[in-house]
């Protein structure tokens, strides 16, 4: 399984602090492991200033070092189409206008507020909706900035859920995250904490530290959702990471990114959807790949999403079926595209498209109706 990394210790392979410390970041480090392609050698180049590259060693086992398609090599090593004139110019920094008067914080829906609690990601996942952010440097919240975001929660009593994201928000220090938990607790009318982190793909060491388990326990209820894309990022060790925190009592949620050449087909997304169930992550959302600058060319077409779902329906059980969703741009909201089901409609009288094979005629009445 570790591969190229066969000869590092158990117990510093299980440690977080060695795989953040280790990570890859240069051309030359990454070369030693696998052969680059000239479109990553130009491509690691020329974004450098403007999309760093980093890689966790336990993501870069990950990788079949002789396939340049690779999923999790397109997730993680830069490529110069990032930077091309045209995938530049289709795209914005910030489609869904996330950024407002206060660091960090946005406030769409009227119950949920999302807070951006550090720059720094694991892995600078090349198809990142915050791309942005990357050139912001490695920088985590102040306490200032956490007490300025929790005096606005404090005014505004609409909001029930909390959204910490990032970056990657369970980077920072054991302190810290107790300390913005500890604050949100202080808010009586926010109920759920949600943590949008994708180290349970990049680096699921981080939840093999027992002291982070039991803050995350003592701030329940604490929801976490993370982001695995491809079913080969299912290991033993994501697996594990799961499993200790449903023992602590937060249960794991999944969305999902359309990505072109990573998982833009119906077999691997069911694959992917199987082994979620598997480890008993629940997917909640497969989400049509945003016009993000720097990201544009994973886009695939929103039919090959509706294709996709039309494959799962009838194969996996409806707990493995993810709604898939488009976030309308301008901060407008996520909203549900769905194959139709419905072929035709007469008064009351509808024909359905069966998931299994042909066609239904189904006569709905509400009660009232003679
Ligand atoms: C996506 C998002 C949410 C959460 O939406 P859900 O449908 O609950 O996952 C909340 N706030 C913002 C700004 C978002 O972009
Ligand atoms: S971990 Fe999340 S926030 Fe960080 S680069 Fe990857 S997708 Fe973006």
């Amino acid at each position: 399984m570790r591969g190229l990394f066969r000869d590092v210790k158990t117990e510093l392979w299980r440690s977080y602090h060695w795989q953040i410390q280790n990570r890859i970041k240069t051309k030359e480090e990454l070369k030693r492991y696998i052969r680059l392609t000239p479109e990553e050698e130009e491509g690691i180049d020329k974004t450098y200033s403007l999309y760093p590259m980093a890689i966790t060693p336990y993501y870069l086992s990950l990788i079949d070092p002789e396939d340049p398609q690779d999923p999790i090599r397109l997730q993680a090593v830069p490529r110069a189409v990032e930077v091309d004139e045209k995938v530049q110019a289709l795209g914005e920094p910030d489609p869904f206008k996330e950024e407002g008067s206060i660091p960090g914080l946005t406030h769409r829906y009227p119950d949920r507020v999302l807070f951006t609690l550090t720059t720094f990601c694991a892995v600078y996942c090349r198809h990142c909706m915050r791309k942005r952010i990357f050139q912001e440097g490695e920088r985590a919240r102040t306490k200032e900035e956490i007490d300025r975001f929790v005096e606005y929660l404090k005014s505004r009593e609409e909001v029930r859920e909390v959204l910490l994201s990032g970056g990657e928000p369970l980077s920072v220090s054991n302190e810290k995250l107790n300390y913005v938990l500890s604050k949100i607790r202080e808010v009586s009318h926010v109920e759920v904490i949600r943590i949008g982190t994708r180290l349970p793909v990049l680096a699921p060491q981080r939840f093999f530290d027992d002291e982070l388990l039991g803050i995350l326990e003592r701030h329940s209820p604490i929801w976490i959702n993370t982001h695995f894309n491809h079913p080969r990022e299912i290991t033993e060790e994501s697996a594990e990471a799961v499993e200790r925190l449903l023992r602590h009592g937060v249960p794991v949620n999944n969305q999902t990114v359309l990505l072109k050449g990573v998982n833009d087909n119906p077999e691997v997304v069911l694959k992917l959807m199987r082994e979620l169930l598997r480890i008993k992550v629940r997917p909640v959302y497969l989400f049509h790949c945003d016009p993000v600058k720097g990201a544009v060319h994973f886009r695939t077409s929103l039919e090959k999403g509706l294709e996709i779902m039309e494959y799962l329906r009838g194969k996996i059980s409806g707990m493995g079926i993810p709604t898939y969703a488009v976030d309308l741009p301008g901060g407008k909201g996520k909203v549900p595209v769905s194959p139709n089901y419905i072929v035709k409609r007469e008064g009351q009288t509808y024909l359905f498209r069966s998931p299994l094979d042909g066609f239904v005629e189904y006569t709905i009445c509400d009660a009232e109706a003679p």
